[in-house]
């Protein structure tokens, strides 16, 4: 079965494609057949980011995860949500009294966070709508067929 975001072959090649140095050296990639359509689809992801957040990753998104302040405000934000919706009521961690840095900090990660859902849920639902009506002109075409 393959995994949401690639199968454990596929980890280099998603790596690669990030141009991800968090275990050494970028993979060489060249001699696989799946390295462009993945570099082709992590680019796609970029644009999205870029599109729905406002920046443009540069290099591999993993490594953000180490930049002073991300983890705190996921942590905050996890802090903030509401049963098992990924999304916040930020207001909820008023009483908390964070600095103004790590209210907007948590706030813009919202943000970002329901933007990017939302693009993946647009982006998936156009994808059902193309399936079903390429399923609805193959049946139709074998409807005339059948006449
Ligand atoms: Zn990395």
């Amino acid at each position: 079965m393959r995994a949401r975001g690639g199968t454990p072959e596929e980890a280099p090649l998603w790596r690669a494609a990030w141009r991800c140095t968090c275990e050494g050296e970028i993979p060489n990639v060249v001699a696989f057949t799946k390295a462009e359509t993945i570099a082709r689809a992590a680019d796609r992801v970029a644009e999205v980011i870029e599109r729905e957040c406002g920046a443009r990753p540069e290099g591999c998104p993993w490594r953000s995860y180490v930049t002073p302040g991300v983890g705190e405000t996921q942590n905050l934000h996890g802090q903030a949500r509401v049963g098992d919706a990924p999304v916040a009521h930020v207001a909820s961690l008023l009483p908390m009294h964070l600095s103004n840095a790590e209210y907007e900090a948590v706030a813009f990660y919202d943000r970002a966070l329901r933007r990017a859902l939302n693009a993946r849920a647009e982006d998936e639902a156009k994808k059902r709508d193309a399936k079903r009506k390429a399923e609805e002109a193959t049946s139709q075409g074998s409807v005339r067929r059948r006449r």
